[in-house]
């Protein structure tokens, strides 16, 4: 019998069955809704448990999913579940592609639910693991988060979700456990940039400034060098660095901030800046209002990197004011300029995502720590 004519031969003899609540097929009939199920029904019952025929059950189902039609996904996985005599392996994959279609629906319950079924069978294989991590960081439960990637053996995101239990510490006004948490991060992962970061930003609302160069120094040196930006990009944040509101430069600009400022541009210097960094020196002299300076440390910019766009914008802003220009031509001017600036300065450097403030992990193809500053427009 082909599969086709499985759902045809359903069509005159549904069951009466109603969808479960987490159902929200609105736009379909009922009748529709209930032929679907028992075409479901008859087509389970004709895959034998095989694995070849498992698998390509398991497929349909997936391709469901895909079209976001959740409830007929599960409905494919519940029929395997609950058959007797089924492997248990064959049963953990079920209730593991289950909870894969409530994530995609968007029952978080119920998908921890069924992880953790396909767990009690399957134990902790890294594929379980890994959703019940990603759904544990979605409800912001961070220390959960992090324990499961310790059991994957995994630093980069261990380290990232204890920043975050830290960074909730902090708010909270408990600044000791903070501090005891940002330690075990470094412990787990010496280069983590975002405990770092908080490290730091920590020190600079304290206005610790002895320390907040010790510390700068050691982070610098920790943090691979390709991520360095992402610290002083961060420090001049004053919003939430994990938050998703865009960074203010102006906001941070206070005197109180330039000696910070000054500190940082001193150590940058010592630490054999790339590019980026000696990019980012000039902004932090810009902010301290040395635009003499800036403009030596532009041209450095440009000199490791002809093409560095925001480099050429700023070392032009500079010499804008020194220039004797009509005002209708300042206007044209500043018209580019202002668009220029919103450009976004950030990729990932795994799928292209562009972004105007730091990420951890991509938003869009979740890579960890894959930012890149856009130093050439075309990247
Ligand atoms: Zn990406």
């Amino acid at each position: 019998m082909s599969l086709l004519s499985l759902f045809r031969k359903k069509k005159s003899t549904a069951p009466d069955n109603r969808a479960p609540s987490y159902l929200s097929g609105t736009a379909k009939t009922e009748t529709g809704l209930a032929d679907t199920r028992a075409a479901i029904d008859e087509l389970s019952k004709a895959v034998k448990d095989t694995p070849e025929a498992v698998e390509i059950y398991l497929a349909l189902g997936n391709l469901y999913r895909s079209q976001g039609e959740i409830e007929r996904a599960a409905q494919i996985r519940n029929s395997l579940i609950v058959r007797p005599g089924l492997a248990p392996a064959t049963k953990a994959r079920a209730l593991y592609e289950l909870g894969r279609d409530f994530s995609r629906g968007g029952f978080l319950d119920r998908a921890v639910n069924a992880f953790e079924k396909a767990r009690e069978i399957e134990g902790d294989s890294p594929e379980i693991l890994t959703e019940l991590a990603v759904l544990a960081a979605g409800s912001r439960e961070f220390e959960k988060a992090a324990s499961y990637y310790s059991k994957l053996e995994h630093p980069v995101q261990e380290a990232h979700y204890l920043a975050r239990c830290a960074e909730d510490e902090f708010s909270y006004g408990d600044g000791s456990t903070a501090q005891h948490i940002l330690e075990k991060a470094l412990h787990i992962y010496p280069s983590s940039t975002e405990s770092w970061l908080l490290i730091l930003a920590q020190l600079k609302k304290a206005g610790s400034l002895d320390k907040f160069r010790k510390k700068f120094r050691e982070a610098l040196q920790k943090v691979p060098k390709h991520l360095r930006f992402v610290l002083v990009e961060g420090l001049l944040a004053e919003s939430s660095i994990f938050g998703d509101t865009p960074n203010s430069v102006s906001a941070s600009n206070s005197e109180k901030s330039h000696s910070f400022y000054k500190v940082m541009v001193e150590e940058i210097e010592a630490s054999d800046p790339d590019v980026s960094m000696h990019y980012y020196g000039a902004r932090l002299l810009q902010l301290c209002k040395k635009h003499e300076e800036a403009s030596i440390w532009l041209e450095k910019t440009l000199m490791l990197n002809q093409n560095f766009w925001l480099a050429r914008l700023e070392l032009f802003n500079l010499a804008q004011d020194q220039q004797q220009l009509t005002s209708s031509f300042k206007n044209q001017l500043d018209f580019f300029v202002n668009i220029a600036h919103k450009i976004k300065r950030f990729t990932c450097s795994s799928c292209g995502f562009k972004r105007d403030k730091i990420f951890f992990v991509c938003p869009r193809c979740r890579s960890w720590h894959s930012i890149t500053f856009r130093k050439e427009l075309n990247q």
